[in-house]
Protein backbone atom coordinates (compact mmCIF):
# COMPACT_ATOMS: atom_id res chain seq x y z
CA UNK A 1 0.00 0.00 0.00
CA UNK A 2 1.16 3.42 -0.92
CA UNK A 3 2.38 5.64 2.78
CA UNK A 4 -0.22 8.10 1.63
CA UNK A 5 -2.95 5.73 1.41
CA UNK A 6 -2.23 4.33 4.59
CA UNK A 7 -2.18 7.74 6.45
CA UNK A 8 -5.26 8.04 4.80
CA UNK A 9 -6.66 5.19 6.02
CA UNK A 10 -6.05 5.85 9.39
CA UNK A 11 -7.93 8.57 9.58
CA UNK A 12 -4.89 11.78 9.30
CA UNK A 13 -7.01 13.63 6.58
CA UNK A 14 -7.47 13.62 3.11
CA UNK A 15 -4.93 12.04 0.41
CA UNK A 16 -3.61 15.92 -0.36
CA UNK A 17 -2.87 16.18 3.63
CA UNK A 18 -1.30 12.85 4.22
CA UNK A 19 0.39 13.72 0.94
CA UNK A 20 1.72 17.23 2.44
CA UNK A 21 2.14 15.73 5.89
CA UNK A 22 4.71 12.93 4.45
CA UNK A 23 6.68 15.74 1.93
CA UNK A 24 7.02 17.90 5.46
CA UNK A 25 9.09 14.91 6.57
CA UNK A 26 6.49 14.59 9.89
CA UNK A 27 6.27 10.91 9.17
CA UNK A 28 8.38 8.14 9.65
CA UNK A 29 8.13 4.55 9.47
CA UNK A 30 10.24 2.09 11.82
CA UNK A 31 12.18 4.74 12.75
CA UNK A 32 12.83 6.12 9.54
CA UNK A 33 11.96 9.44 8.32
CA UNK A 34 9.82 9.04 4.82
CA UNK A 35 9.50 11.70 2.44
CA UNK A 36 7.62 9.87 -0.60
CA UNK A 37 3.75 9.74 -0.38
CA UNK A 38 4.02 6.68 -2.91
CA UNK A 39 6.84 4.79 -1.09
CA UNK A 40 5.58 1.02 -0.51
CA UNK A 41 4.83 -0.64 2.68
CA UNK A 42 3.06 -3.67 4.06
CA UNK A 43 0.29 -2.26 6.43
CA UNK A 44 -0.02 -5.29 8.68
CA UNK A 45 1.26 -4.35 11.93
CA UNK A 46 3.34 -1.65 10.79
CA UNK A 47 4.74 0.58 13.58
CA UNK A 48 4.35 4.44 11.72
CA UNK A 49 4.50 8.14 13.45
CA UNK A 50 3.11 11.68 12.72
CA UNK A 51 4.59 14.31 14.56
CA UNK A 52 5.91 12.53 16.95
CA UNK A 53 3.38 10.30 17.50
CA UNK A 54 3.47 6.61 17.24
CA UNK A 55 0.46 4.32 15.81
CA UNK A 56 -0.21 1.19 14.61
CA UNK A 57 -2.08 -0.10 11.37
CA UNK A 58 -5.30 -0.68 12.49
CA UNK A 59 -7.78 -2.29 9.59
CA UNK A 60 -10.50 -1.04 12.58
CA UNK A 61 -10.38 0.16 15.68
CA UNK A 62 -11.97 -0.70 19.12
CA UNK A 63 -11.94 1.27 22.14
CA UNK A 64 -12.92 2.27 25.51
CA UNK A 65 -13.17 5.43 26.98
CA UNK A 66 -13.74 6.16 30.54
CA UNK A 67 -16.84 8.50 30.40
CA UNK A 68 -16.53 11.54 32.88
CA UNK A 69 -19.30 13.55 33.74
CA UNK A 70 -20.63 16.38 31.80
CA UNK A 71 -19.80 15.20 28.23
CA UNK A 72 -22.42 14.64 25.48
CA UNK A 73 -22.43 11.23 23.22
CA UNK A 74 -22.95 13.67 20.11
CA UNK A 75 -20.66 15.36 17.31
CA UNK A 76 -22.76 18.29 17.65
CA UNK A 77 -23.14 18.73 21.46
CA UNK A 78 -25.65 21.45 22.72
CA UNK A 79 -24.59 22.27 26.54
CA UNK A 80 -21.20 20.39 27.38
CA UNK A 81 -18.43 19.19 25.03
CA UNK A 82 -18.72 16.48 23.26
CA UNK A 83 -17.05 12.62 24.17
CA UNK A 84 -15.44 12.95 21.40
CA UNK A 85 -12.82 15.63 21.91
CA UNK A 86 -10.96 13.53 24.10
CA UNK A 87 -9.94 10.98 21.25
CA UNK A 88 -7.16 11.90 19.14
CA UNK A 89 -8.07 13.70 15.97
CA UNK A 90 -7.22 10.84 13.43
CA UNK A 91 -9.78 8.05 15.51
CA UNK A 92 -12.53 10.69 15.31
CA UNK A 93 -11.77 11.37 11.02
CA UNK A 94 -12.05 8.05 10.42
CA UNK A 95 -15.41 7.38 11.68
CA UNK A 96 -15.48 5.95 15.03
CA UNK A 97 -19.01 6.21 16.91
CA UNK A 98 -19.72 5.51 20.36
CA UNK A 99 -21.47 2.07 21.10
CA UNK A 100 -24.81 3.33 22.49
CA UNK A 101 -24.91 6.38 24.79
CA UNK A 102 -24.56 7.38 28.06
CA UNK A 103 -26.38 11.08 29.60
CA UNK A 104 -24.04 14.14 29.81
CA UNK A 105 -24.11 13.55 33.75
CA UNK A 106 -23.68 10.02 33.71
CA UNK A 107 -20.14 8.37 33.83
CA UNK A 108 -18.52 4.88 32.83
CA UNK A 109 -17.69 2.38 30.07
CA UNK A 110 -18.37 3.86 26.63
CA UNK A 111 -17.16 1.56 24.25
CA UNK A 112 -16.14 3.72 20.26
CA UNK A 113 -15.45 1.48 16.69
CA UNK A 114 -15.69 2.04 13.71
CA UNK A 115 -16.74 -1.32 12.54
CA UNK A 116 -20.37 -1.07 11.63
CA UNK A 117 -21.33 -4.55 12.84
CA UNK A 118 -19.67 -4.52 15.88
CA UNK A 119 -21.79 -1.14 16.48
CA UNK A 120 -25.26 -2.62 15.54
CA UNK A 121 -24.25 -5.85 18.01
CA UNK A 122 -23.20 -4.25 20.88
CA UNK A 123 -25.78 -1.32 20.66
CA UNK A 124 -28.82 -3.00 19.54
CA UNK A 125 -31.47 -3.56 22.63
CA UNK A 126 -32.65 -6.80 20.84
CA UNK A 127 -29.35 -9.06 21.66
CA UNK A 128 -30.08 -8.10 25.46
CA UNK A 129 -26.26 -7.42 26.72
CA UNK A 130 -26.20 -6.93 30.21
CA UNK A 131 -25.26 -3.50 31.38
CA UNK A 132 -24.63 -3.01 34.50
CA UNK A 133 -24.76 0.28 36.29
CA UNK A 134 -23.72 1.66 39.52
CA UNK A 135 -26.33 4.04 40.97
CA UNK A 136 -26.36 6.77 43.58
CA UNK A 137 -30.13 7.92 44.77
CA UNK A 138 -31.05 10.69 46.34
CA UNK A 139 -33.28 8.91 48.92
CA UNK A 140 -32.25 5.64 50.86
CA UNK A 141 -33.11 2.43 48.76
CA UNK A 142 -35.95 0.42 50.37
CA UNK A 143 -36.25 -3.40 49.98
CA UNK A 144 -39.39 -2.40 48.41
CA UNK A 145 -37.60 -0.88 45.53
CA UNK A 146 -35.49 -3.41 45.14
CA UNK A 147 -38.15 -5.81 44.47
CA UNK A 148 -39.92 -3.63 42.38
CA UNK A 149 -36.98 -3.04 40.11
CA UNK A 150 -36.70 -6.97 39.94
CA UNK A 151 -40.08 -7.61 39.51
CA UNK A 152 -40.80 -5.00 36.41
CA UNK A 153 -41.56 -1.45 36.66
CA UNK A 154 -44.17 0.69 34.35
CA UNK A 155 -42.44 3.41 31.92
CA UNK A 156 -44.60 5.92 30.46
CA UNK A 157 -44.65 5.26 26.68
CA UNK A 158 -44.20 1.18 27.39
CA UNK A 159 -46.45 -1.59 26.95
CA UNK A 160 -44.86 -3.65 29.39
CA UNK A 161 -43.31 -3.67 32.73
CA UNK A 162 -39.72 -3.23 32.36
CA UNK A 163 -37.26 -5.37 34.84
CA UNK A 164 -33.67 -5.79 36.07
CA UNK A 165 -31.62 -8.58 35.04
CA UNK A 166 -30.33 -8.01 38.17
CA UNK A 167 -30.70 -5.05 41.11
CA UNK A 168 -29.05 -5.61 44.78
CA UNK A 169 -28.41 -3.04 47.20
CA UNK A 170 -24.55 -1.65 47.80
CA UNK A 171 -25.42 1.02 50.63
CA UNK A 172 -27.36 3.26 52.05
CA UNK A 173 -28.18 5.03 49.11
CA UNK A 174 -27.01 2.58 46.19
CA UNK A 175 -27.77 -0.35 44.09
CA UNK A 176 -26.03 -2.25 41.30
CA UNK A 177 -28.37 -2.67 38.55
CA UNK A 178 -28.26 -4.47 35.66
CA UNK A 179 -30.20 -4.27 32.31
CA UNK A 180 -30.62 -5.58 29.25
CA UNK A 181 -32.24 -3.18 26.99
CA UNK A 182 -31.18 0.35 25.83
CA UNK A 183 -33.64 2.69 26.31
CA UNK A 184 -33.89 6.26 26.64
CA UNK A 185 -32.93 7.59 30.57
CA UNK A 186 -33.64 4.04 31.24
CA UNK A 187 -31.69 3.67 34.54
CA UNK A 188 -33.18 6.95 35.71
CA UNK A 189 -37.01 6.32 34.73
CA UNK A 190 -36.82 3.02 36.23
CA UNK A 191 -35.35 3.84 39.59
CA UNK A 192 -37.72 7.11 39.48
CA UNK A 193 -40.19 4.48 38.61
CA UNK A 194 -39.82 2.32 41.92
CA UNK A 195 -40.41 5.63 43.97
CA UNK A 196 -36.40 6.98 44.53
CA UNK A 197 -34.25 9.35 42.40
CA UNK A 198 -31.22 8.81 40.28
CA UNK A 199 -28.50 11.27 41.43
CA UNK A 200 -25.49 9.76 40.11
CA UNK A 201 -25.34 7.29 37.67
CA UNK A 202 -21.62 5.14 36.46
CA UNK A 203 -21.43 1.88 33.61
CA UNK A 204 -19.37 -0.53 35.10
CA UNK A 205 -19.80 -3.42 32.64
CA UNK A 206 -20.80 -4.23 29.11
CA UNK A 207 -21.32 -8.12 28.66
CA UNK A 208 -18.15 -9.28 30.97
CA UNK A 209 -16.56 -6.50 30.07
CA UNK A 210 -15.32 -4.58 32.79
CA UNK A 211 -14.20 -0.82 32.90
CA UNK A 212 -10.85 -0.96 33.48
CA UNK A 213 -9.66 0.21 37.09
CA UNK A 214 -6.54 2.21 35.91
CA UNK A 215 -8.51 4.08 33.27
CA UNK A 216 -8.66 7.54 35.03
CA UNK A 217 -12.04 9.80 33.93
CA UNK A 218 -11.38 11.21 30.37
CA UNK A 219 -8.50 8.70 29.38
CA UNK A 220 -9.18 6.03 26.66
CA UNK A 221 -7.54 2.79 25.54
CA UNK A 222 -7.03 -0.07 22.37
CA UNK A 223 -9.72 -2.71 22.98
CA UNK A 224 -7.03 -5.61 22.37
CA UNK A 225 -8.00 -9.09 20.77
CA UNK A 226 -8.33 -10.45 24.44
CA UNK A 227 -10.89 -7.72 25.45
CA UNK A 228 -13.00 -8.19 22.68
CA UNK A 229 -13.18 -11.42 23.62
CA UNK A 230 -14.02 -10.76 27.08
CA UNK A 231 -17.19 -8.87 26.36
CA UNK A 232 -18.76 -11.68 23.50
N1 LIG B 1 -29.76 4.87 31.83
C1 LIG B 1 -29.88 6.19 32.07
O1 LIG B 1 -30.88 6.64 32.58
N2 LIG B 1 -28.84 6.99 31.74
C2 LIG B 1 -27.68 6.55 31.20
O2 LIG B 1 -26.76 7.34 30.94
C3 LIG B 1 -27.57 5.17 30.96
C4 LIG B 1 -28.63 4.35 31.29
Amino acid sequence: MKLERLLQSQGFGSRKECRALIRAERVSVAGDIIDDPFAEVVPENLEFSVNGETWRYRPQVYLVLHKPTDHECSHKPQFHPSVFSLLPAALVTRGVQAVGRLDHDSTGLLLFSDDGQFIHFWSSGKKRVPKVYEVICAETVTAEQVAALLRGVQLHDEPLPIAAAACEQTGERALRLTVTEGKYHQVKRMVAAAGNHVERLHRSRIGGFTLPADLAPGQWRWLEEADLTQLA
